[in-house]
């Protein structure tokens, strides 16, 4: 554990050298903005949900709007997100519980943002993290293989994974840690062919360390 304490705040700092700029990449300005625009990044790029969101974000400006919305509209124009008859469903349901539970607003706390349909734990620690300033680890793809790359965590179950990071990762920096995590994971520890040679964290990595020994 002590080990893991230590790696992962040196990772961190050295990644952090590399990432000044780490930011969540999907366009929003408001709580319910970031809530619908995750939705809609499920198995889709943040790009495309940014082209479009913009138009989104216009015709539907308040959760009671989508609560109310005509579902083959709010369909068509969701549409390039891919999933889009699941998604439309999932962001009126959604909308639906804002109006009845939360007065339409969206709630910045973890369990009661998970009672809402179609919100899991991630879409619901990348909201508290990048909408609301809160300290928050969102465990997508990315950070679940590069925590696991580098031996921050044995487990496979996102949640599992979160907890993990929680324990050796500073509070402070848990955000933080995520943004991380994701552009190493878009950029330099990919799915396929992660780039270890080019990588500032390699000496501090199990899969690096294991691929070395199988050479
Ligand atoms: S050394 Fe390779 S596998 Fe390890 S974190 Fe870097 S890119 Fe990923």
């Amino acid at each position: 554990m002590k080990g893991r304490l230590n790696k992962g705040e040196t990772v961190l700092d050295l990644l952090a050298g590399e990432f000044s700029e780490a930011k969540i990449a999907l366009n929003f300005s408001t709580p319910l903005e970031l809530l619908v625009a995750t939705i809609l990044s499920a198995q889709c790029t943040d790009d495309r949900v940014n082209r479009v969101t913009p138009d989104l974000f216009k015709r539907y400006r308040s959760a009671r709007d989508y609560a109310e919305a005509d579902q083959a509209e709010l369909e068509a124009v969701i549409k390039p997100t891919g999933f889009y008859r699941n998604k439309a469903k999932s962001i009126i349901n959604c909308c639906r519980k804002l109006l009845e539970d939360f007065n339409g607003e969206v709630p910045d706390r973890i369990d009661e943002l998970t009672t809402l349909p179609g919100v899991g734990r991630k879409t619901a620690n990348v909201v508290l993290g990048a909408a609301f300033g809160k300290n928050a680890i969102a465990v997508d793809t990315h950070v679940k293989r590069v925590a696991n790359r580098l031996g921050l965590t044995d487990e496979s179950d996102p949640e599992r994974i979160e907890m993990d990071l929680r324990r050796i990762i500073p509070e402070a920096r848990w955000t933080e840690a995520t943004m991380i995590f994701i552009l190493h994971g878009r950029h330099t520890c990919t799915a396929r062919k992660p780039k270890c040679a080019n990588c500032a964290v390699r000496s501090y990595c199990d899969y690096f360390k294991k691929e070395l020994q199988d050479e």
